[in-house]
Protein backbone atom coordinates (compact mmCIF):
# COMPACT_ATOMS: atom_id res chain seq x y z
CA UNK A 1 0.00 0.00 0.00
CA UNK A 2 1.61 3.02 -0.85
CA UNK A 3 0.79 6.33 1.18
CA UNK A 4 -1.57 8.54 -0.88
CA UNK A 5 -0.79 12.63 -1.02
CA UNK A 6 -4.15 13.68 -1.90
CA UNK A 7 -4.07 17.37 -4.18
CA UNK A 8 -7.85 17.71 -3.39
CA UNK A 9 -7.62 19.29 0.61
CA UNK A 10 -5.41 21.21 -0.41
CA UNK A 11 -7.20 22.64 -3.62
CA UNK A 12 -10.15 23.25 -1.08
CA UNK A 13 -7.86 24.94 1.10
CA UNK A 14 -7.05 27.30 -1.71
CA UNK A 15 -10.54 28.14 -2.38
CA UNK A 16 -12.42 28.22 0.82
CA UNK A 17 -9.17 31.48 1.03
CA UNK A 18 -10.09 32.80 -2.62
CA UNK A 19 -14.19 32.64 -1.17
CA UNK A 20 -13.38 34.26 2.10
CA UNK A 21 -11.39 36.95 0.03
CA UNK A 22 -13.30 37.40 -2.74
CA UNK A 23 -16.63 38.00 -0.42
CA UNK A 24 -14.49 39.85 2.46
CA UNK A 25 -12.70 42.89 -0.12
CA UNK A 26 -15.64 44.63 -0.53
CA UNK A 27 -15.71 45.13 3.56
CA UNK A 28 -11.87 45.43 4.16
CA UNK A 29 -11.48 49.69 4.52
CA UNK A 30 -8.40 51.14 3.92
CA UNK A 31 -7.91 54.85 4.34
CA UNK A 32 -12.09 54.85 5.17
CA UNK A 33 -12.79 53.25 1.45
CA UNK A 34 -13.57 50.30 -0.18
CA UNK A 35 -10.21 48.06 -0.70
CA UNK A 36 -11.41 47.76 -4.24
CA UNK A 37 -14.53 49.05 -5.76
CA UNK A 38 -15.40 51.04 -8.68
CA UNK A 39 -17.35 54.04 -7.69
CA UNK A 40 -20.00 54.44 -10.18
CA UNK A 41 -21.36 57.85 -9.18
CA UNK A 42 -18.26 59.52 -9.08
CA UNK A 43 -16.63 57.26 -11.16
CA UNK A 44 -13.76 56.35 -9.05
CA UNK A 45 -11.25 53.38 -8.62
CA UNK A 46 -10.96 52.71 -5.02
CA UNK A 47 -7.71 50.51 -4.99
CA UNK A 48 -6.16 49.24 -2.29
CA UNK A 49 -5.80 52.74 -0.76
CA UNK A 50 -5.60 54.82 -3.71
CA UNK A 51 -8.32 56.47 -5.65
CA UNK A 52 -7.91 56.79 -9.14
CA UNK A 53 -10.24 59.05 -11.10
CA UNK A 54 -11.51 59.02 -14.67
CA UNK A 55 -9.27 61.22 -16.31
CA UNK A 56 -6.36 58.86 -14.54
CA UNK A 57 -7.67 55.89 -16.41
CA UNK A 58 -4.67 55.84 -18.10
CA UNK A 59 -2.66 54.33 -15.07
CA UNK A 60 -5.76 51.63 -14.80
CA UNK A 61 -4.66 51.12 -18.66
CA UNK A 62 -1.84 50.27 -17.99
CA UNK A 63 -2.96 48.31 -14.94
CA UNK A 64 -4.84 46.04 -16.86
CA UNK A 65 -1.93 45.18 -19.13
CA UNK A 66 0.13 44.22 -16.44
CA UNK A 67 -2.29 42.02 -15.47
CA UNK A 68 -3.62 40.75 -19.30
CA UNK A 69 0.54 39.79 -19.35
CA UNK A 70 0.37 38.33 -15.76
CA UNK A 71 -2.39 36.08 -16.97
CA UNK A 72 -0.19 35.23 -20.36
CA UNK A 73 2.65 34.57 -18.23
CA UNK A 74 1.06 32.30 -15.76
CA UNK A 75 -0.50 30.70 -17.96
CA UNK A 76 2.65 29.46 -20.11
CA UNK A 77 4.13 28.31 -17.20
CA UNK A 78 1.60 26.66 -14.93
CA UNK A 79 -1.18 25.93 -17.66
CA UNK A 80 -4.67 26.50 -16.47
CA UNK A 81 -3.53 26.73 -12.59
CA UNK A 82 -6.13 29.51 -12.52
CA UNK A 83 -9.22 27.48 -13.78
CA UNK A 84 -8.65 24.60 -11.04
CA UNK A 85 -7.70 26.15 -8.15
CA UNK A 86 -9.24 29.69 -8.23
CA UNK A 87 -11.14 30.79 -11.07
CA UNK A 88 -14.91 31.38 -8.90
CA UNK A 89 -16.69 29.43 -11.49
CA UNK A 90 -14.11 26.47 -10.26
CA UNK A 91 -14.75 27.51 -6.82
CA UNK A 92 -18.52 27.86 -6.39
CA UNK A 93 -19.08 25.00 -8.74
CA UNK A 94 -17.38 22.82 -6.37
CA UNK A 95 -18.87 24.46 -3.21
CA UNK A 96 -22.22 23.20 -5.02
CA UNK A 97 -21.33 19.71 -6.09
CA UNK A 98 -24.59 18.93 -3.99
CA UNK A 99 -26.13 19.87 -7.45
CA UNK A 100 -24.57 16.87 -9.51
CA UNK A 101 -24.96 14.55 -6.55
CA UNK A 102 -28.93 15.45 -6.12
CA UNK A 103 -29.54 14.28 -9.64
CA UNK A 104 -30.49 10.78 -8.67
CA UNK A 105 -32.24 11.39 -5.82
CA UNK A 106 -35.72 12.51 -7.41
CA UNK A 107 -37.49 15.61 -7.24
CA UNK A 108 -37.05 16.53 -3.81
CA UNK A 109 -33.40 16.00 -3.30
CA UNK A 110 -33.10 18.19 -6.38
CA UNK A 111 -35.17 20.97 -5.23
CA UNK A 112 -33.47 21.09 -2.01
CA UNK A 113 -29.82 21.59 -3.91
CA UNK A 114 -31.96 24.17 -6.04
CA UNK A 115 -33.33 25.92 -3.62
CA UNK A 116 -29.44 26.07 -1.81
CA UNK A 117 -27.49 26.83 -5.01
CA UNK A 118 -30.16 29.61 -5.70
CA UNK A 119 -29.27 31.33 -1.93
CA UNK A 120 -25.76 31.20 -2.78
CA UNK A 121 -26.29 32.75 -5.94
CA UNK A 122 -27.90 35.65 -4.25
CA UNK A 123 -25.20 36.37 -2.33
CA UNK A 124 -22.61 35.63 -4.36
CA UNK A 125 -24.68 38.24 -6.95
CA UNK A 126 -24.84 40.71 -4.18
CA UNK A 127 -21.21 40.54 -3.57
CA UNK A 128 -20.59 41.27 -7.48
CA UNK A 129 -22.61 44.70 -6.51
CA UNK A 130 -20.56 45.52 -3.42
CA UNK A 131 -17.47 45.77 -5.61
CA UNK A 132 -19.82 49.23 -7.68
CA UNK A 133 -21.90 49.70 -4.35
CA UNK A 134 -20.84 49.70 -0.97
CA UNK A 135 -21.65 46.82 1.15
CA UNK A 136 -21.69 49.69 4.00
CA UNK A 137 -24.19 51.38 1.87
CA UNK A 138 -25.78 48.58 -0.08
CA UNK A 139 -27.11 46.66 3.61
CA UNK A 140 -28.79 49.79 5.34
CA UNK A 141 -30.45 50.43 2.22
CA UNK A 142 -31.80 46.86 2.03
CA UNK A 143 -33.05 47.05 5.46
CA UNK A 144 -34.54 49.98 5.30
CA UNK A 145 -36.50 49.43 1.97
CA UNK A 146 -34.70 52.12 -0.15
CA UNK A 147 -32.58 49.28 -2.56
CA UNK A 148 -33.93 51.71 -5.56
CA UNK A 149 -35.20 49.87 -8.46
CA UNK A 150 -31.48 49.71 -10.76
CA UNK A 151 -30.25 47.78 -7.93
CA UNK A 152 -33.08 45.70 -7.22
CA UNK A 153 -32.94 44.85 -11.08
CA UNK A 154 -29.14 44.32 -11.24
CA UNK A 155 -29.04 41.88 -8.08
CA UNK A 156 -32.34 39.84 -9.70
CA UNK A 157 -31.06 39.53 -13.05
CA UNK A 158 -27.87 38.51 -12.18
CA UNK A 159 -29.18 35.65 -9.23
CA UNK A 160 -31.14 34.37 -12.20
CA UNK A 161 -27.78 34.66 -14.70
CA UNK A 162 -25.89 32.79 -11.70
CA UNK A 163 -28.20 30.47 -10.41
CA UNK A 164 -28.93 28.97 -13.87
CA UNK A 165 -25.46 28.82 -14.51
CA UNK A 166 -24.97 26.44 -11.13
CA UNK A 167 -27.49 24.48 -11.80
CA UNK A 168 -27.33 23.74 -15.51
CA UNK A 169 -24.45 24.47 -16.84
CA UNK A 170 -21.78 23.52 -14.30
CA UNK A 171 -18.33 23.02 -15.09
CA UNK A 172 -19.45 22.83 -18.87
CA UNK A 173 -19.19 26.58 -18.71
CA UNK A 174 -15.56 26.36 -18.65
CA UNK A 175 -15.79 24.17 -22.18
CA UNK A 176 -18.66 26.18 -23.89
CA UNK A 177 -18.65 29.95 -22.76
CA UNK A 178 -15.29 30.80 -20.94
CA UNK A 179 -13.47 32.74 -23.29
CA UNK A 180 -10.36 32.64 -21.36
CA UNK A 181 -10.64 28.70 -21.65
CA UNK A 182 -10.64 29.16 -25.16
CA UNK A 183 -7.80 31.37 -25.89
CA UNK A 184 -5.49 29.18 -23.44
CA UNK A 185 -5.18 26.92 -25.92
CA UNK A 186 -2.90 29.18 -27.78
CA UNK A 187 -0.81 30.24 -24.92
CA UNK A 188 0.34 26.92 -23.83
CA UNK A 189 3.52 25.24 -25.17
CA UNK A 190 5.27 21.94 -25.35
CA UNK A 191 6.89 22.60 -21.91
CA UNK A 192 3.31 24.38 -19.95
CA UNK A 193 1.99 22.77 -16.90
CA UNK A 194 -0.71 19.97 -17.56
CA UNK A 195 -2.74 17.73 -15.98
CA UNK A 196 -1.97 14.43 -18.20
CA UNK A 197 -1.90 10.34 -18.07
CA UNK A 198 1.66 9.17 -18.01
CA UNK A 199 1.95 7.28 -21.75
CA UNK A 200 4.96 4.87 -20.36
CA UNK A 201 3.04 3.22 -17.65
CA UNK A 202 -0.27 2.66 -19.70
CA UNK A 203 0.21 -1.18 -18.92
CA UNK A 204 -0.61 -0.41 -15.36
CA UNK A 205 -4.06 1.01 -16.27
CA UNK A 206 -6.37 -1.54 -14.71
CA UNK A 207 -9.34 0.27 -16.97
CA UNK A 208 -11.56 1.01 -13.44
CA UNK A 209 -12.83 3.83 -15.50
CA UNK A 210 -12.75 5.98 -12.10
CA UNK A 211 -10.34 8.71 -13.33
CA UNK A 212 -13.32 9.14 -15.92
CA UNK A 213 -16.25 8.76 -13.34
CA UNK A 214 -14.91 11.81 -11.02
CA UNK A 215 -14.13 14.28 -13.69
CA UNK A 216 -16.16 17.10 -13.56
CA UNK A 217 -16.13 17.99 -16.99
CA UNK A 218 -16.50 14.26 -18.29
CA UNK A 219 -13.52 13.59 -20.38
CA UNK A 220 -11.01 10.51 -20.49
CA UNK A 221 -7.38 11.98 -19.67
CA UNK A 222 -5.99 8.98 -21.06
CA UNK A 223 -6.91 9.17 -24.57
CA UNK A 224 -4.46 12.95 -23.85
CA UNK A 225 -4.81 16.46 -22.86
CA UNK A 226 -8.35 18.02 -23.64
CA UNK A 227 -9.38 21.43 -24.27
CA UNK A 228 -12.34 20.70 -21.83
CA UNK A 229 -9.68 19.67 -18.72
CA UNK A 230 -9.35 22.60 -16.66
CA UNK A 231 -7.05 20.74 -14.59
CA UNK A 232 -8.89 20.19 -11.24
CA UNK A 233 -6.25 17.29 -10.24
CA UNK A 234 -9.15 14.94 -8.81
CA UNK A 235 -8.67 11.91 -11.30
CA UNK A 236 -4.78 12.39 -10.26
CA UNK A 237 -6.14 12.08 -6.81
CA UNK A 238 -9.00 9.23 -7.57
CA UNK A 239 -6.26 7.33 -9.74
CA UNK A 240 -3.57 7.32 -6.56
CA UNK A 241 -6.73 5.88 -4.45
CA UNK A 242 -7.08 3.08 -6.93
CA UNK A 243 -3.42 2.56 -7.41
CA UNK A 244 -2.39 2.91 -3.70
CA UNK A 245 -3.44 -0.39 -2.56
CA UNK A 246 -1.27 -2.31 -5.39
CA UNK A 247 1.62 -0.29 -3.93
CA UNK A 248 1.92 2.23 -6.70
CA UNK A 249 1.74 5.52 -7.33
CA UNK A 250 -1.18 7.43 -9.41
CA UNK A 251 -0.61 6.90 -13.28
CA UNK A 252 -2.05 10.93 -13.71
CA UNK A 253 -0.24 13.85 -12.35
CA UNK A 254 0.83 17.46 -13.23
CA UNK A 255 3.69 17.65 -15.75
CA UNK A 256 5.84 20.48 -17.54
CA UNK A 257 5.69 19.16 -20.92
CA UNK A 258 4.87 15.42 -21.70
CA UNK A 259 5.58 12.52 -19.21
CA UNK A 260 9.00 11.32 -19.87
CA UNK A 261 9.97 14.20 -21.98
CA UNK A 262 11.30 16.24 -19.28
CA UNK A 263 9.88 19.90 -18.51
CA UNK A 264 11.89 22.95 -18.52
CA UNK A 265 10.44 25.79 -16.37
CA UNK A 266 12.76 28.47 -18.17
CA UNK A 267 12.86 29.01 -22.08
CA UNK A 268 13.05 31.77 -24.39
CA UNK A 269 9.29 32.36 -24.49
CA UNK A 270 8.90 32.70 -21.02
CA UNK A 271 11.28 34.91 -19.85
CA UNK A 272 10.23 37.27 -22.80
CA UNK A 273 6.85 37.56 -21.23
CA UNK A 274 8.30 37.87 -17.94
CA UNK A 275 10.40 40.75 -18.71
CA UNK A 276 7.98 42.51 -19.86
CA UNK A 277 5.49 41.66 -17.27
CA UNK A 278 8.09 42.86 -15.31
CA UNK A 279 8.25 46.20 -16.90
CA UNK A 280 4.33 46.92 -17.47
CA UNK A 281 4.55 46.59 -13.47
CA UNK A 282 7.50 49.09 -12.74
CA UNK A 283 5.75 51.34 -15.43
CA UNK A 284 2.33 50.89 -13.26
CA UNK A 285 4.43 51.82 -9.69
CA UNK A 286 6.59 54.84 -11.34
CA UNK A 287 2.90 56.35 -12.28
CA UNK A 288 1.63 56.03 -9.18
CA UNK A 289 4.41 57.51 -7.45
CA UNK A 290 4.50 60.75 -9.51
CA UNK A 291 0.59 60.68 -9.80
CA UNK A 292 -0.52 63.67 -7.79
CA UNK A 293 -3.38 64.38 -5.96
CA UNK A 294 -4.64 67.81 -7.48
CA UNK A 295 -5.37 68.87 -10.39
CA UNK A 296 -5.33 72.08 -12.04
CA UNK A 297 -7.31 73.55 -15.36
CA UNK A 298 -7.15 77.64 -16.66
CA UNK A 299 -9.11 78.78 -19.44
CA UNK A 300 -9.65 82.24 -20.38
CA UNK A 301 -12.58 84.03 -18.16
CA UNK A 302 -14.72 84.96 -20.73
CA UNK A 303 -16.65 87.67 -18.80
CA UNK A 304 -13.45 89.84 -18.34
CA UNK A 305 -12.37 91.61 -21.32
CA UNK A 306 -8.04 92.05 -21.05
CA UNK A 307 -7.53 95.70 -20.06
CA UNK A 308 -5.24 98.41 -19.13
CA UNK A 309 -6.05 99.65 -15.89
CA UNK A 310 -5.87 103.34 -14.53
CA UNK A 311 -3.25 102.92 -12.72
CA UNK A 312 -1.19 101.46 -16.63
CA UNK A 313 -1.60 98.22 -15.11
CA UNK A 314 -2.36 95.30 -18.29
CA UNK A 315 -5.15 93.06 -16.39
CA UNK A 316 -6.38 89.55 -17.44
CA UNK A 317 -8.58 87.28 -15.52
CA UNK A 318 -8.66 83.38 -16.22
CA UNK A 319 -11.02 80.52 -14.29
CA UNK A 320 -8.93 78.30 -12.56
CA UNK A 321 -10.41 74.95 -11.80
CA UNK A 322 -8.45 72.70 -9.12
CA UNK A 323 -9.84 68.92 -8.49
CA UNK A 324 -8.43 67.75 -5.20
CA UNK A 325 -7.91 64.17 -5.76
CA UNK A 326 -6.56 63.54 -2.17
CA UNK A 327 -7.82 62.39 1.51
CA UNK A 328 -7.29 65.69 2.76
CA UNK A 329 -8.36 69.03 2.32
CA UNK A 330 -5.63 71.13 0.47
CA UNK A 331 -4.75 75.78 0.85
CA UNK A 332 -3.24 76.95 -2.44
CA UNK A 333 -1.67 80.13 -3.09
CA UNK A 334 -1.41 80.90 -6.87
CA UNK A 335 1.23 82.90 -8.64
CA UNK A 336 2.53 83.38 -11.71
CA UNK A 337 5.66 84.02 -13.82
CA UNK A 338 7.04 84.03 -17.64
CA UNK A 339 6.16 87.58 -18.19
CA UNK A 340 8.93 91.15 -17.98
CA UNK A 341 7.27 92.73 -15.59
CA UNK A 342 6.12 93.35 -11.82
CA UNK A 343 3.14 90.78 -11.69
CA UNK A 344 -0.09 90.71 -9.30
CA UNK A 345 -2.66 88.15 -8.66
CA UNK A 346 -6.29 88.59 -7.02
CA UNK A 347 -7.31 87.67 -4.60
CA UNK A 348 -3.75 86.91 -3.25
CA UNK A 349 -5.14 84.96 -0.21
CA UNK A 350 -5.10 80.99 0.28
CA UNK A 351 -7.70 78.97 -1.67
CA UNK A 352 -9.10 76.37 -0.21
CA UNK A 353 -10.27 73.18 -1.54
CA UNK A 354 -11.81 69.91 0.42
CA UNK A 355 -10.93 66.46 0.03
CA UNK A 356 -12.53 64.85 -3.19
CA UNK A 357 -13.68 68.50 -4.16
CA UNK A 358 -13.28 69.98 -7.37
CA UNK A 359 -13.56 74.07 -7.00
CA UNK A 360 -13.39 76.97 -9.38
CA UNK A 361 -11.89 80.39 -9.00
CA UNK A 362 -11.92 83.46 -11.02
CA UNK A 363 -8.33 84.83 -10.61
CA UNK A 364 -6.94 88.25 -12.10
CA UNK A 365 -3.49 88.81 -12.92
CA UNK A 366 -2.33 92.38 -13.57
CA UNK A 367 0.84 93.60 -14.76
CA UNK A 368 2.96 96.16 -14.38
CA UNK A 369 6.37 97.90 -16.05
CA UNK A 370 5.21 95.32 -18.78
CA UNK A 371 8.04 95.15 -20.89
CA UNK A 372 8.11 94.92 -25.05
CA UNK A 373 5.34 95.51 -27.33
CA UNK A 374 3.66 91.92 -28.02
CA UNK A 375 0.19 91.64 -27.90
CA UNK A 376 -0.23 88.23 -26.90
CA UNK A 377 2.54 86.66 -24.29
CA UNK A 378 2.88 83.38 -22.63
CA UNK A 379 2.38 83.31 -18.55
CA UNK A 380 2.72 80.41 -16.52
CA UNK A 381 0.03 80.16 -14.23
CA UNK A 382 1.56 78.66 -10.99
CA UNK A 383 -0.21 76.61 -7.93
CA UNK A 384 1.35 75.50 -4.89
CA UNK A 385 0.24 73.81 -1.61
CA UNK A 386 0.92 75.42 1.64
CA UNK A 387 0.10 72.88 3.76
CA UNK A 388 1.12 69.32 4.34
CA UNK A 389 3.06 67.83 1.18
CA UNK A 390 4.71 70.21 -1.66
CA UNK A 391 2.94 70.18 -4.66
CA UNK A 392 3.51 72.65 -7.48
CA UNK A 393 1.63 72.85 -10.50
CA UNK A 394 2.38 75.05 -13.80
CA UNK A 395 -0.08 76.13 -16.79
CA UNK A 396 0.40 77.79 -19.63
CA UNK A 397 -1.67 80.49 -20.69
CA UNK A 398 -2.30 83.34 -23.37
CA UNK A 399 -1.95 86.65 -22.09
CA UNK A 400 -3.34 89.91 -23.75
CA UNK A 401 -2.26 93.46 -24.05
CA UNK A 402 -5.01 95.04 -25.42
CA UNK A 403 -4.21 98.36 -27.73
CA UNK A 404 -4.63 101.76 -26.01
CA UNK A 405 -6.89 104.01 -27.73
S1 LIG B 1 -9.28 15.31 -16.59
FE1 LIG B 1 -8.71 15.37 -14.44
S2 LIG B 1 -7.82 17.40 -14.13
FE2 LIG B 1 -8.94 17.45 -16.06
S3 LIG B 1 -10.95 18.22 -15.50
FE3 LIG B 1 -11.08 15.99 -15.48
S4 LIG B 1 -10.67 15.45 -13.35
FE4 LIG B 1 -9.99 17.57 -13.61
S1 LIG C 1 -8.26 5.67 -12.39
FE1 LIG C 1 -6.17 5.14 -12.96
S2 LIG C 1 -6.30 2.92 -13.16
FE2 LIG C 1 -8.41 3.62 -13.20
S3 LIG C 1 -8.84 3.93 -15.38
FE3 LIG C 1 -8.10 5.91 -14.60
S4 LIG C 1 -5.92 5.84 -15.04
FE4 LIG C 1 -6.61 3.74 -15.19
Amino acid sequence: MTKIRKIHPWRRIVEIGQGVILLGLPFLKIKGESALRFDVPSLELHLFGLTLWMEEFFIVLVALIFLALLIIFITLLFGRIWCGWLCPQTVIADFTSFVDKAKGKGLPGKLIAWTATLLISIIVSADLIWYFVSPYEFIPRLIEGRLGNIIWGFWISLTVIVSLNFILLRQRFCATVCPYAKLQGSLFDSKTLTVAFDPRRREECIECMACVKTCPVGIDIRKGLNIACIHCAECVDRCATVMSPRGKNSLIGYFFGLPGEGGRIVRQNVIMIGALTAAFLVFFIYLLHIRMPIDMTVLPNYVFQPRISAGGSVVNSYIISVRNRGRENAGLKVRGDGIPGDIKIVPDKVLHVGAGEMQKFPVYISVNNLKGDKSTRDINIIIETVEGKKYVLTREAHFIVPEVK
